[in-house]
């Protein structure tokens, strides 16, 4: 049985006081004491989330946000890489963090009392049971003997001064989703059998108007004939902004089709930006844009704990006028501090980024025998 002390803590506030008083039990190993990390958040009241993939702990003390991942000595304390040693880890099942290191940092933080505490809503306990898949290097590492190579082009959702979705916090949507590409870039540039184009690879928008630069990503994706386009953005709820959580994949409902040369496309004219697509074997892009949609929800859904929100359809510009297999995730939502928290730590997003190439070589392995993941 655990009792709330409510104390303001200073700097110096004595924890191993506290620790004695509550009975609560800590580990020594290899000469550390490890405490809980749920009761380390009940002493100091706390907030305590369980990120969206395993291993990975949020606590959110009074105003400031430390992102913790067990087996990791880099931390992140209000969005700013440190160090502990050693680093958080499981002991018996229980995620704990080394006491004098915490001690530390948490002194650290300026502490004010005064302000009014931003009340984060309380998600469902989130530590699902561990969901382990096959490791990305492994994936990498197996021979490739494809002799088709395909054309993926990827779509950071938003840039420059569009920033998309704004969270609570100040984190941006269009940085995010360029960070996740980045990643996924990364992944995808050591398969030898793919070409990986990206429609922005740094912070900018292509257009004056958001339609002439929607009109920009699509007219790039055609004219490079790519075989598969994958939008990236995070997602903004209008109500129940703070609780709004899970993973969804769009793909279109119908393709622009017969409208005429891509080539003939003026997209600073935004009258002609509709007027793009050739001849299009509509009922085949429509289906294999949702075999992806449902690829890239299935592997998300083995990585994260958020709700899977399943494949949906809409006419997304983006979605409807490119030529090829199309698809736009929406990873999270941002609106959600929790969410926002995940979203700022590197770590979940090499997750998202390492499930999304999954996803997309099974797409193409799927199809073709000698793919191998
Ligand atoms: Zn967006």
């Amino acid at each position: 049985m655990i009792f709330f002390i409510p104390f303001l803590l200073a700097a110096e506030v004595d924890l191993d006081e506290k620790i004695k008083e509550n009975d609560i039990s800590t580990y020594i190993k290899e000469g550390t004491r490890f405490i809980p990390l749920d009761d380390l958040a009940r002493l100091l009241e706390a907030r305590l989330n369980f990120g969206i993939s395993e291993g990975r702990a949020f606590l959110f003390y009074q105003n400031h946000t430390i992102s913790l991942i067990a087996g990791c000595r880099d931390i992140l304390v209000n969005g700013k890489l440190r160090k502990i040693e050693p680093p958080p880890q499981f002991i018996e099942g229980m995620f704990v963090v080394p006491l004098a290191p915490m001690k530390e940092v948490l002194g650290s933080l300026e502490v004010s009392p005064d302000e009014e505490e931003k009340s984060i809503p309380s998600i469902e306990e989130a530590l699902g049971p561990s969901r382990q898949s096959p490791s990305i290097e492994t994936a990498i590492a197996s021979s490739t003997k494809s002799t088709s190579q395909k054309v993926v082009m990827l779509d950071p959702g938003h840039g420059g001064r569009d920033p998309g979705a704004i969270g609570e916090y100040g984190l941006r949507e269009k940085d995010v989703n360029l960070d996740i590409v980045l990643r996924l870039n990364n992944l995808l540039m050591k398969r030898k059998e793919l070409t990986v184009l990206m429609t922005r690879k740094d912070d900018r928008h292509l257009g004056a108007t958001s339609r002439v630069d929607l009109g920009k990503r699509v007219k790039l994706a055609n004219q490079k004939k790519a075989d598969i386009f994958l939008s990236i953005h995070t997602n903004s709820a209008r109500y129940n902004r703070w609780t709004a959580d899970g993973f969804e994949t769009y793909c279109p409902r119908s393709k622009a089709t017969n409208y005429g040369n891509v080539d003939d496309v003026d997209v600073t004219n935004e009258a002609d930006l509709g007027v793009i697509i050739g001849d299009l074997n509509e009922g085949y892009v429509l289906e294999e844009s949702r075999r992806l949609a449902s690829l890239i929800q299935e592997e998300l859904s083995k990585r994260l704990i958020t709700p899977n929100r399943g494949v949906k359809e809409r006419n997304y510009y983006v979605l409807k006028y490119t030529e090829m297999p199309s698809v736009l995730a929406e990873i999270g939502f941002i609106c959600n501090p929790n969410i926002e928290a995940n979203l700022r730590d590197p770590h979940v997003r090499q997750v998202i980024a390492e499930t999304l190439y999954k996803a997309i070589i099974r797409y193409f392995q799927e199809a073709e025998t000698n793919w191998n993941l």
